[in-house]
C-alpha cells in the first residue's frame, strides 16, 4: 500500500504516520524530518536546505525530489510507504509520478487532511519535538510526561524555528500556493479521500482505517 498524506502544516500528518506504521508495517516518509535531519548533522544538503526552512519557505524541487526518490528506493519501502509532506508542488508531484513509473509502482490512496486554520495555528505554536528521535508532543494536546523530556527515549524537547508565530504564517500562505493546487490533481486521478482532520487523533485514525482498508 502506497499512501500520500497531504494537508496544511500542523494537520496531524506526522502523527498520523508514527500510529499508522504500526498498524500496516509500512514506513512513513518525511522529507521535513530527512531535512532537519540533514541540517542537524552538517551535511551539505543540510547546509542548503537550512535557510529556506527557517524563513517558511519551501525546499528548492530538485533537493526534495533527489531525497525523496533515494528514500523511496530503499529496502524497507518495497512493500509500501506513506508519504509525509511530499509532494508539496506540481513539478514535485509530477516528478513523483515519473519516479513510480520508474520504479514500477504507484499510489493507491490520497488522504487530505482538513482542519481549521485556527486549530493549526494552535497545533503549530504549541508543538514540541524530540531533539534525539523526532517524535512530536503538543504542551496541551499531547504532553510528554514530563516537562521538556521525551517519553520514549529521554530527549530534550524544543520547539521547531519554523514553527514560531511569523513562520507559521508564511507556511500557511506557501501551503494555500503552492501545495493546496494538487488536491485537484489527485482528485483527477480518483485518487483523493478526506480526512477530517479535527478530530481526536484515535478518530483520526478509525477515519484512515476505514479508507485504507477499503482501497
Ligand atoms: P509540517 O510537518 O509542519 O508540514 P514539514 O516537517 O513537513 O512541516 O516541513 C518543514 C519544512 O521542510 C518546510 O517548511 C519546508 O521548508 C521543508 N520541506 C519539507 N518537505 C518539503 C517538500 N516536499 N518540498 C519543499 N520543502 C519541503
Ligand atoms: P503535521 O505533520 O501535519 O505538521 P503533526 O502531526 O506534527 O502535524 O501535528 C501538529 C501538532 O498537533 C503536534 O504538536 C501534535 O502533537 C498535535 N496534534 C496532532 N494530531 C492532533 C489532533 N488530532 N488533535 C490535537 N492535536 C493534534
Ligand atoms: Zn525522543
Amino acid at each position: 500500500m502506497n499512501i500520500i498524506l497531504l494537508g496544511p502544516p500542523g494537520a496531524g500528518k506526522g502523527t498520523q504516520a508514527k500510529i499508522l506504521e504500526g498498524i500496516y508495517n509500512i514506513p512513513q516518509i518525511s522529507t521535513g524530518d530527512m531535512l532537519r535531519a540533514a541540517v542537524k548533522n552538517g551535511t551539505e544538503l543540510g547546509r542548503q536546505a537550512k535557510s529556506f526552512m527557517d524563513a517558511g519557505q519551501l525546499v528548492p524541487d530538485s533537493l526534495v525530489i533527489a531525497l525523496a526518490e533515494e528514500r523511496m528506493s530503499a529496502p524497507d519501502a518495497a512493500g509500501g510507504f506513506m508519504l509525509d509532506g511530499f509532494p508539496r508542488t506540481q513539478a514535485q508531484a509530477l516528478a513523483l509520478d515519473d519516479m513510480l513509473d520508474r520504479l514500477g509502482k504507484k499510489i493507491d490512496v490520497v488522504l487530505n487532511f482538513e482542519v481549521p486554520r485556527p486549530a493549526l495555528i494552535e497545533r503549530m505554536s504549541g508543538r514540541r519535538t524530540c531533539q534525539q528521535c523526532g517524535v512530536g508532543y503538543h504542551v496541551k494536546f499531547a504532553p510528554s510526561r514530563e516537562a521538556d523530556k521525551c517519553d520514549k527515549c529521554r530527549g530534550e524537547l524544543y520547539q521547531r524555528e519554523d514553527d514560531k508565530e511569523t513562520t507559521v504564517a508564511k507556511r500557511l500562505q506557501v501551503y494555500d500556493e503552492s501545495t493546496k493546487p494538487l488536491i485537484d490533481y489527485y482528485a483527477r486521478k480518483e485518487l483523493h479521500q478526506v480526512i477530517n482532520g479535527d478530530e481526536s487523533p484515535d478518530k483520526v485514525t478509525a477515519q484512515i482505517r476505514k479508507i485504507v482498508d477499503a482501497a
